[in-house]
């Protein structure tokens, strides 16, 4: 019996043997270049979105493991004009860097059929999976828009698509208000499928944070403080001062931070006044010189009912994007324009503010927010501020009192 079983096994390995060297030399190609293996992958539905068949199709013939589970280097591609669309080819197991074996599959398909190529993957940057760290969302929320596409295929990115989708989504995405079936701030929370967005702060590979968006918080924000940013040391912030559930949820709408509402006094609100007679409410922050907010006052008018100032919550809720960093006023028809308010929270500044968290407090972002940013806003608050930053956060410094007018 056990002969029998080996004899076979031997004639199944030489079937196999043959049919590689066969192989071998039909595509003409230099010396120390290997044709890579060919595949099929069923044609069903719109893969646009999902990860590629032949992520999981293609496997070696003697192993039987597939792709994404083959160790060293692959890199898994089509020829553009091959007359067989559903062909495949795939280098997997190589010792070659992915550039040599990517310039070797370019060479086969312009060879075979004067064809140029279409890299699926390379070392599984989109067929990531093994751990279940793929993530069919996260990569079809990088293929549903064309910028992030673009910023992926850019990035040279040492990550998966999957974890580069989910960084950017859980970064600057959800803030910005994109999305994608299966994603939403939950998906946040967990810890799989990516480094923390901790690491995206902007960097190149993958916070997909604009020089826009640095000079929006420079404006806004860093100028007020010598060109460093001021924020709450955490994302979780207190409220003291309102009990309201209707204040309290318009408050809630701001995204990128979470919001306690207790008697811990972060922001506070300070009741009402007649200090500014024509404004609906005014905010003043205050951070220490690490960079980190400390307080931040919020009053309203006296007479906010009878001035057209639109509805107290929104009132508030614009304060409170005073207090949480956005010292100034935007001109884009949303909620933080000087005039109170629009409900709108427009997506420059629902970026600002996740860049402005997704950075350290007390970052220096002047040289990132460079050009026009540092002239037209350097005026204002000037080098006063320039020298007050100490890692200890030894002094209180009290920020503007921003004040927001009433419509007429
Ligand atoms: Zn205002």
């Amino acid at each position: 019996m056990n002969r029998l079983l080996l004899i076979a096994l031997l004639l199944v390995l030489a079937v196999f043997t043959t049919a590689c060297s066969e192989d071998k030399s039909s595509a003409g190609l230099a010396k120390d270049e290997m044709v890579p293996a060919s595949a099929y992958a069923p044609v069903s539905g719109n893969r646009i979105y999902s990860r590629p068949d032949l992520c999981d199709t293609m496997e070696d013939v003697k192993t039987k493991i597939p792709y994404v589970d083959q160790k060293l280097h692959k890199v898994l591609g089509r020829c553009n004009s091959d007359p067989d669309k559903e062909r495949y080819w795939a280098y997997y197991g190589k010792r070659q860097k992915p550039a040599t074996l990517k310039k070797w599959l370019k060479r086969l398909c312009k060879k075979k059929y004067k064809s140029a190529t279409t890299i699926i993957d390379v070392d599984e940057k989109q067929c990531h999976s093994g751990s279940g760290a793929y993530n069919v969302a996260a990569v079809g929320y990088v293929n549903k828009y064309a910028d992030l596409l673009r910023a992926f295929n850019k990035s040279g990115a040492d990550l998966s698509k999957s974890a580069w989708g989910k960084n950017h989504y859980c970064s600057v995405g959800l803030a910005e208000g994109r999305t994608y079936p299966g994603l939403s701030s939950k998906s946040c929370k967990s810890s799989g499928g990516g480094s923390s967005s901790g690491s995206i702060s902007g960097s190149s590979s993958g916070g997909g944070f604009t020089k826009t968006d640095y000079q929006f918080v420079y404006k806004k924000n860093a100028a007020q403080f010598g060109g460093r940013t001021v924020r709450w040391a955490s994302k979780s912030i207190n409220v003291s001062g309102i009990t309201n559930p209707s204040w309290q949820a318009a408050i809630r709408k701001w995204p990128v931070v979470r919001f306690k509402f207790d008697s811990s006094k972060e922001i506070v609100f300070a009741g009402y006044s007649d200090e500014y007679p024509k404004a609906c409410g005014w905010a003043q922050p205050m951070w220490r010189s690490n960079g980190k907010m400390a307080r931040c006052i919020i009053k309203l008018n006296t007479a906010i009912d009878s001035m057209g100032c639109h509805s107290t919550e929104l009132v508030l809720q614009h304060e409170v994007g005073h207090c949480l960093g956005i010292m100034g006023h935007t001109n884009d028809g949303g909620l933080m324009d000087p005039v109170c308010c629009s409900s709108k929270i427009t997506s420059r500044v629902r970026r600002g503010l996740a860049l402005l968290y997704a950075l350290k407090p007390g970052t220096k972002i002047r040289s990132k927010a460079r050009a026009r940013a540092s002239s037209a806003m350097h005026n204002k608050s000037k080098a006063v501020r320039d020298d007050l930053f100490d890692p200890s956060g030894e002094r209180l410094i009290h920020g503007p009192v921003i004040a927001t007018q009433a419509r007429q």
